[in-house]
């Protein structure tokens, strides 16, 4: 190995999505992931093993260049499958819902992954799943979602829905290793990844995780996000008790988001994300600077990935469709019997079907991935499956994945200095100017649409 890394070496380099599985393998006592001020999880600096250089360490990060990535991880656990540049190995795709109960209407999509961590449970196959839940008491412990070991059916589902918040493996990692059982994980690529990477290196946890349930990403926020909702539903953040980000309307169609906040006293409030300054997801606000050096959408190396068909008549439906793509033979039987026995609603679909659903989280992993790395970049330089290239993205997209870039990295900073002097106007008005932008560039809209419009017909006269 070239050049050993440590946790610093990835965080100053901007390439820490805090998945805090260098926590979990650190041996150090005192190692634990912390909030930074921005609002974003990263291993804590102050314990020696933070700045020291291993072989281990290298190996396992997940944005760590010298680690195996997701081709090469992919091709071990699945080689017997079909292989797809979009969406790695898969034995079959599909696109539907849970039919059984009231997985759906519980769940963000069409309760796809709480139905199938469910049955890997009712059927013997696992003791437990690694998921993500409501904090208890979010205010006392400082975070609104957590990791947490499911036993139960009841406890799975208490864990549905998707929290677009900063959560982190470590606690999990470490109850896996200390307590046998066959767990499953649920996690978002890159955590999948390095579960994946952790299960290499440690035979305690490559024989206790039998099961990887991806979710497909389009980029992690930070903690900062609810602080937002919180500043433009005018509530106080302090008496937020629970957050939901995608409230479901079965009458509204599905990708039309909607947040609520349910507060101390029992109310709740609730707003569109369209309605929100920073609440286009394609703007990119609040985007962990890791985000823009993925190249993974759809969780390559999981052994069942699930997302939203965000393409019509399934977009529409606020009741919720999952797209799903199997690479493990025992899950694929699982889903047939489901679907057999009438408990799951599910059409086969191929690659291309699953693709088109992520048409722009691809291309901003993709093109614009390859157009990013072509730029300066401080510290350790990211290796990805995508080569740096300058040349094939137009012009106006070149605008976009930059201006996306910017409006990331400036949130988080706009939005601290807003958040210390007290002054939540600063934070929207530029939120919403940035946004104003963005739209203009993105989807011709508003004044400056209009203007981009004009200049670009005025350049082909
Ligand atoms: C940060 C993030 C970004 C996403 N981006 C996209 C995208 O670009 N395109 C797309 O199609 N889908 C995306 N998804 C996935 C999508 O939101 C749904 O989670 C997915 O379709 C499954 O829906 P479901 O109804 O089957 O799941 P549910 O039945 O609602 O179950 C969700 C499961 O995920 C777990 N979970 C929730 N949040 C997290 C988290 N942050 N980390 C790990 N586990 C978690 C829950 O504990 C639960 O087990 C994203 C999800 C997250 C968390």
């Amino acid at each position: 190995m070239d050049k050993l890394l440590s946790p610093k070496d990835i965080v100053r380099s901007g390439l820490c999505i805090g998945c805090g599985s260098c926590v979990a393998r650190s041996h150090s006592p005192g190692a634990q992931m912390q909030f930074d001020p921005y609002g974003q999880l990263k291993p804590a600096p102050a314990r020696r093993w933070y700045q020291l250089r291993s072989e281990e360490f290298t190996n396992t990060c997940p944005f760590s260049p010298a680690a195996k990535n997701e081709d090469q991880l992919a091709s071990q656990l699945f080689a017997a499958v079909q292989h797809e540049t979009t969406v790695g190995y898969l034995q079959a795709a599909y696109v539907g819902h849970v039919e059984e109960d009231t997985y759906r209407a519980q769940g963000s999509s069409g309760g796809m992954v709480t139905w199938v961590a469910t049955e890997l449970l009712r059927k013997g196959l696992i003791d437990g799943v690694a998921h993500v839940v409501a904090s208890e008491n979010p205010q006392a412990n400082g975070r609104f979602f957590h990791y947490r070991i499911a036993r139960t059916e009841a406890e799975i589902r208490e864990g549905a829905k998707s929290r677009y918040y900063p959560v982190e493996l470590s606690e999990i990692i470490r109850t896996i290793q200390a307590i046998p059982g066959r767990y499953a994980v649920v996690g978002i690529p890159c955590f999948i990844k390095a579960v994946q990477l952790l299960r290499m290196e440690d035979w305690v946890l490559k024989e206790r995780i039998v099961f990887t349930l991806g979710l497909f990403c389009g980029h992690m926020k930070s903690a900062r996000f609810v602080e937002s909702f919180a500043w433009q539903m005018k509530v106080p953040f302090r008496q937020i008790q629970q957050v939901d980000f995608r409230y479901k309307d079965a009458g509204r169609p599905a990708n039309w988001y909607n947040a609520m906040l349910q507060l101390n006293n029992g109310e709740t409030v609730n707003k569109d994300w369209w309605h929100l300054a920073d609440g286009d997801w394609g703007a990119g606000f609040f985007m962990n600077n890791a985000c823009n050096f993925c190249d993974d959408v759809v969780a390559e190396t999981a052994d069942i990935s699930f997302g939203d068909a965000w393409v019509e008549p399934y977009a529409s439906d606020g009741k919720g469709t999952n797209v799903v793509v199997v690479r493990s033979p025992v899950i694929h039987q699982v889903l047939l019997d489901g679907i057999a026995g009438a408990r799951l609603q599910l059409k086969e679909v191929d690659a291309s079907f699953v693709a088109q659903t992520q048409a722009a989280g691809l291309r901003q992993r993709r093109e614009g991935l390859a157009y990013r790395l072509t730029w300066n970049h401080r510290g350790v330089k990211p290796l990805k499956r995508v080569a740096p290239d300058s040349t094939t993205p137009a012009k106006q997209r070149k605008w976009i994945y930059t201006m996306r870039y910017y409006i990331s990295a400036w949130s988080h900073r706009i939005f601290r200095l807003a958040r210390s002097i007290q002054q939540p106007r600063l934070y929207i008005a530029w939120s919403r100017l940035a946004g104003a932008v963005y739209h203009g560039l993105a989807y011709h809209k508003g004044k400056i649409g209009e203007m981009s419009k004009r200049f670009s017909q005025l350049k082909t006269r």
